[in-house]
């Protein structure tokens, strides 16, 4: 059955044939082997850093193969629509190092040859192809209502029935085009679906990328192409975007697997040739004895805003994520310590095919391991950019403070293993704060934390006595550790640990709680970076007055 009549009257508007899209956007002009992959978020304003990942191994690829990577909005449920989103997507993609060669460039901008980017802006072309369906009557208005569609699925689920509107229970599939024309008439609201072609007895087999040889059963689900609101679903209009657009390789969530035959069936139906498919394993999270989806309400590190807030520079989030896409990342890192990640070839194939597993302890390990080879200068820039935003006070001191800032920064650095204290900027003050007399001086005294085996009394002896025989100028580390031993000796404090060990009773206690009683006096913590790099820091008047301090406690 064809609907001809019924298709004018339902796309009066639609003037060209379904050639004039196919040929207005050709081929692609691109050398063998290139991808062309996309990013297509719904613009509901909030980042999921899944997005990011899935945007990353797009944009690897298309960049690997020299091909192109544009960003598609998919605003065509607009009733989640977000003021501000896109642009926000593209900040946000940009600063995780990921820029679009096409697509939307703003809210109302774009670049490319192939758009509009964005589905709100392409119904005429949907229509199009809907009008086209329904004149060869692969599609059909179908007037059932919420209610109807609703008691159907309960009688289904009942009758343990698969639900849907599908074959006998697809009540106008088989309308005739008069009686549509009535209802159209009457004002009765319609949708137009798919009659679905597919027998659910038959199976299609189909190559994913990353989940290997799958099967299924056809579809035979009359599924909506074009909604109540003049909108296609997304099934219709990815199928017809991607086609148009010439994307190559379709890389997205798992969670449209589920999809793929109704997909495949719709670039049938359409008489598209499909892309290459992929679906990426949803990254999940540890919890207890279990593996669940990463929740946007329940984890903060969901939200891609979180890495930039806790201050992870965006690159070991990259890095991170590289990690998980191909395992065999960590070893080239490891190989190749100074190299940019773009040199890193990402493979699907290599991918595991379910579960990824994000970890923060795993993160952190990543990005204090990149932090950790930065130059101070580097770690400098990057923190005051983010204290800036995050932290005001802390990036007055530092930068009030450049220069000691950047001897700070610097604690450990040039060795060949170099010191791994920060994962994430807000980890900094903690680490660092005591060079600043601002914030060490507001401390109390519950805040100093005592070595183990020491009191407050028998550290300020030792510093009521140390504070008299400190030559601040020993010249060396060594020479200044040999000054503290001497000190600690007169004072009862065994140098040496086997000798301890068999003679507790003589001592006060190791040379090492002389050592504490200092670090603590300098910095209120246990766990500093070498002593005497720290005192050289401070410089002697400072370390002089924090003895008084410590004393007077
Ligand atoms: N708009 C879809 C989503 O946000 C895109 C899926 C795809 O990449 O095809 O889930």
């Amino acid at each position: 059955m064809s609907f001809e009549k019924l298709a004018e009257i339902i796309f009066p508007e639609v003037k060209n044939p379904r050639e004039y899209y196919i040929e207005k956007y050709p081929n692609r002009n691109l050398k063998e082997g290139a991808k062309v992959t996309r990013y297509a978020p719904s613009p509901t304003g909030f980042q999921h850093i899944g997005g990011v990942y899935a945007a990353l191994i797009n944009e690897r690829l298309a960049s690997q193969t020299e091909g192109v990577f544009y960003l598609r909005i998919e605003d065509t449920d607009q009733k989640r629509e977000v003021q501000g989103a896109i642009e926000d997507t593209i900040k946000t993609m940009h600063n995780f190092g990921m820029d679009f060669s096409e697509g939307m460039t703003g809210q109302e901008t774009s670049k490319g040859e192939y758009g509009p980017y964005r589905q709100s802006q392409r119904a005429d072309i949907y229509n199009t192809f809907a009008k086209d369906l329904l004149i060869k009557g692969l599609a059909y208005p179908c007037f059932a209502t919420p209610e109807e569609l609703a008691e159907l699925r309960e009688k289904q689920v009942a009758n343990k029935i698969t639900p849907g509107y599908y074959g006998e229970y697809a009540k106008f599939r088989d309308i005739t085009e008069e009686e549509a024309l009535k209802r159209i008439e009457n004002g009765e609201k319609y949708i137009i679906r798919l009659k679905s072609p597919g027998n659910p007895e038959k199976r299609v087999e189909f190559h994913d990328l990353i989940k290997g040889d799958i099967s299924f059963p056809e579809n035979n689900q009359d599924i909506v192409l074009i909604k109540g609101d003049g909108l296609p679903t997304y099934h219709f209009a990815h199928a017809i975007d991607d086609y148009l657009m010439k994307t190559t390789d379709v890389i997205r969530g798992e969670e449209w697997l589920s999809s793929l035959p109704i997909h495949v069936q719709l670039f049938e139906v359409l008489g598209f040739e499909a892309p290459r498919y992929a679906h990426i394993p949803t990254i999940m999270k540890q919890d207890g004895g279990s593996k669940r989806k990463l929740s946007k309400r329940k984890d903060a590190e969901a939200a891609v805003s979180y890495y930039k807030e806790v201050g992870y520079p965006t690159v070991t989030v990259i890095e991170y994520l590289l990690n998980i896409v191909n395992s065999t990342f960590e070893e080239w890192r490891a190989e190749n310590p100074t190299t940019v990640y773009h040199e890193f070839e990402i493979h699907l194939e290599k991918m595991g095919k379910s579960g990824a597993l994000f970890d923060l302890v795993k993160l952190n390990d990543v990005a204090k391991d990149r932090i950790a080879l930065m130059k101070a200068s580097d770690v400098y820039d990057n923190y005051i950019a983010w204290a800036k935003e995050f932290d005001e006070e802390m990036y007055k001191l530092v930068t009030e403070n450049e220069e000691m800032s950047k001897e700070i920064f610097n604690i450990d650095k040039e060795g060949p293993k170099p010191r791994k204290d920060f994962a994430k900027w807000d980890e900094v003050k903690e680490k660092i704060f005591y060079f600043f007399d601002e914030l060490f001086y507001k401390e109390t005294l519950e805040q100093v934390e005592l070595p183990k085996g020491l009191t407050i009394e028998a550290a300020k002896a030792i510093i009521e006595v140390y504070k008299n025989e400190l030559n601040f100028n020993a010249g060396s580390q060594e020479a200044w550790f040999e000054d503290l031993k001497v000190i600690g000796a007169n004072l009862g404090y065994c140098a040496n640990r086997k000798e301890f060990k068999a003679n507790p009773d003589q001592y006060k206690g190791m040379i090492s709680d002389v050592a504490g009683a200092v670090r603590i006096a300098l910095a209120h913590r246990t766990n500093t970076p070498d002593l005497y790099t720290i005192m050289q820091i401070l410089g002697e008047e400072k370390v002089r007055e924090r003895f008084e301090k410590f004393l007077s406690l």
